[in-house]
């Protein structure tokens, strides 16, 4: 294993010190949401505690405090994904909330009756459902990218799905149940050579890769900040200057506003015209130290120290009879789902429990690709950089156990 000191890492996560059933806790559900650094907790516990006031509002102390942290996480998001200007920046509740805006105001101005908008086989569906809520308002028409047996995206097959109806594709940089990450920049350019923008959804492909937007040219881009160590409630839309100054407000409310008449409202500019309401100001304080965390970590060190304990995953799992992994394409991140021939998924996440093993099991969220590879639901392990070697050896005992129960 590479250098990476793992004790160190471990003892900075409280959640990992602890026994479930009396048996030490194996967390592999991070692709879920992942556990957070003392330094997160100990920043949301502080601003609850004391930092706690409304920003963007009062101009008294707390106010100011508060005001300034959020609009500071706004820069810290700004350089850790490296989007042109702040402006570009926008809070929302998580990749859901983010993906929910885009399908709405992107809908309203640029999806008429007839449209295409294109998303693919792998996705969650949060990256599904607002596309097809759309395309039922406006009479549009959602279309598909598939994917092969190994679970690689089919892009070859895009110029034939683009027409001159398509408005958007949208597309996971890594799928939450196969763990490939699909070439995003390679897909932007062959959807802008078709005038098709891109919405990237980056909820688990931000976890794993270096995000880059303005290398990667997508238009508009989204995570949580629940599954990179940071706080549940909040995360980010990204989206290019000249797309979200076209968009009109999502909701209404607070701080969104420039001017209210009931003749006429005008409104903020960027990035509060996306932001109506009282804003999760200590989620982002959260987020932010987050991510200051993961960058102080030495993130190559942790994305080579994952991939390999990814491979010894894979390795162990495909050794064991009647067990078999979908996602074997590559690039491949620290996301591994499986089914085991005469267990049900839901049976494994019980007797694994018990066991003081944590996985995700079932439809994941993606029940396209369920029926994709023709399954009720896959049993899931999603690594993280704080995870180790001998918890695999766990998972695959505790899958021994749940094999020998069932059969
Ligand atoms: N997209 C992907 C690829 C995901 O993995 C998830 C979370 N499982 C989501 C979207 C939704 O994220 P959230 O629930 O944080 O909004």
């Amino acid at each position: 294993m590479t250098t990476f000191d793992i004790t160190a890492i471990r003892h900075d996560f409280p959640a990992l010190q602890q026994q479930v059933y009396g048996k030490p806790l194996i967390y592999l559900d991070s692709a879920a949401t992942a556990q957070k650094p003392q330094c997160v907790v100990e920043a949301i516990d502080e601003m609850n505690a004391k930092c706690n006031a409304n920003i963007h509002r009062a101009i008294h102390y707390l106010a100011i405090q508060c005001t300034e942290r959020y609009e500071q996480a706004r820069e810290t998001v700004r350089r850790f994904v490296n989007a042109g200007k702040t402006q570009e920046i926008v809070f929302a509740a998580g990749t859901t909330a983010a993906i929910n805006l885009v399908a709405f105001s992107f809908g309203e101005r640029f999806v008429r009756s007839g449209d295409e908008i294109v998303v693919t086989e792998a996705e969650h569906h949060s990256n599904i459902v607002p596309w097809q809520l759309l395309c039922e308002r406006k009479g549009a028409t959602l279309k598909v990218v598939p994917v092969d047996d190994t679970g690689r995206l089919q892009i070859e097959k895009l110029p034939e799905i683009f027409t001159g109806k398509t408005r958007l594709l949208c597309v996971a940089q890594v799928s939450n149940v196969l763990g490939v990450v699909n070439p995003v920049k390679e897909i932007v350019q062959l959807a802008h050579a078709h005038h098709v923008p891109v919405l990237v959804d980056g909820a688990q492909g931000i976890v794993h890769e270096e995000v880059d937007v303005q290398a990667l040219d997508c238009d508009f881009y989204v995570f949580s900040g629940h599954k990179l160590y940071g706080p549940t409630g909040i995360g980010v839309l990204y989206g290019k200057e000249e797309w979200l100054e076209q968009l009109p407000p999502y909701q209404g409310g607070g701080d969104m506003i420039a001017s209210v008449s009931f003749a006429k409202t005008t409104f903020a500019g960027l990035p509060l015209k996306f932001e109506a309401g009282t804003a999760n100001y200590i989620g982002a304080h959260g987020l932010a130290v987050a991510i200051n965390y993961v960058q102080d970590i030495n993130r190559t060190a942790a994305h080579a120290y994952e991939q390999q304990l990814t491979a010894y995953a894979i390795r162990q799992l495909s050794a064991m009879e009647g067990l078999r992994i979908y996602g074997t394409a590559a690039p491949k991140t620290s996301v591994v789902s499986f089914s085991i021939n005469g267990v049900h998924s839901s049976d494994a996440a019980a007797i694994l429990d018990k066991l003081g093993i944590a996985v995700r099991t079932g439809r994941l969220c993606a029940d396209t690709l369920m029926q994709r590879f023709n399954l009720q639901g896959m049993i899931r392990a999603s690594l993280a950089f704080y995870n180790t070697k001998e918890e695999i050896d766990a998972l695959v005992n505790g899958l021994r156990q749940v094999q020998k129960m069932m059969h």
